[in-house]
């Protein structure tokens, strides 16, 4: 237990060290990107964006690694404060529309509450990212991908649904466990980290809620999450 400890210690030091000079290679990429210091020839346009494509996955892959070890070492805190779900839907959309549009992926937002939520903004954005950039990564061009809600017994109830490959039953459980990848899709994700979906796991537990998966090979799939309303509901253990 004490190797453990020390090795999510460990883990969670050297991933926030190597953040810092990584947003430091990005902020100067993008500047370089946005020909604020001179104009750039095409190939050295592509160079950067390679750069800059490269730079946000690591960025995205040591956060997964920080936030796994917080978990592990119960340092993963919420902050809670009252938030339009609405619009961080919306955000969240905005984001990956430009990559919808240009594979022709219908992208929706058919949520209907406009109620009060006590979440953490960042970590229900992180949700949210995670499970529509799951729902865009998995569905082939011309699918569509979506977000519904309901509002049940104290609970607001999200699906993230999409069109695409889908996963077969038996993988239902599993795929929540840190490292964990579909056989079929795994050649094609391994440079990702397989830590995703057991980090949501736990993001949406601190909320109150749970999360569990409805699909079947080739028939889509719907990520279907609870977030308790009132605040009294909280699991903050
Ligand atoms: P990764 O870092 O590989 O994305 P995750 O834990 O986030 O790890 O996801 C585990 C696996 O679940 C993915 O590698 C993929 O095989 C599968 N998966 C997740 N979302 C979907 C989806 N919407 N459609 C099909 N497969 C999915």
């Amino acid at each position: 237990e004490k190797a453990n400890r020390l090795k999510s210690e460990f883990l969670a030091s050297m991933s926030h060290e190597l953040r810092t000079p990584l947003y430091t290679i990005l902020g100067f990429t993008e500047l370089l990107v946005e020909e604020a210091e001179g104009r750039l020839n095409p190939k050295q346009k592509r160079f950067l964006g390679h750069i800059l494509q490269d730079s946000q996955h690591l960025l995205q892959m040591i956060n997964e690694v920080l936030n796994r070890s917080k978990i592990e070492s119960g340092r993963l805190d919420l902050q809670l404060e009252p938030l339009d779900f609405n619009s961080c839907v919306e955000e969240a959309m905005t984001a990956i529309r430009p990559h919808s549009e240009a594979r022709s992926i219908r992208l929706e937002n058919r949520n209907t509450f406009r109620g009060p939520l006590q979440a953490d903004r960042v970590r229900l954005k992180e949700i949210l990212n995670n499970l529509l950039g799951h729902a865009m990564k998995f569905t082939p061009d011309g699918g569509s991908v979506w977000l519904e809600s309901l509002a049940l017994d104290g609970f607001l109830q999200v699906s993230v649904c999409d069109t695409g490959i889908g996963i077969p039953p038996e993988e239902h459980e599993a795929i929540f466990e840190k490292f964990y990848q579909v056989g079929d899709t795994a050649r094609r994700v391994r440079e990702d980290t397989g830590l995703g979906l057991s980090i949501i796991q736990k993001l949406v537990e601190l909320h109150g809620g749970k999360i569990r998966l409805e699909s079947q090979r080739g028939q889509g799939s719907r990520f279907i999450f609870t977030l308790a309303l009132k605040k009294d509901g909280h699991d903050q253990s």
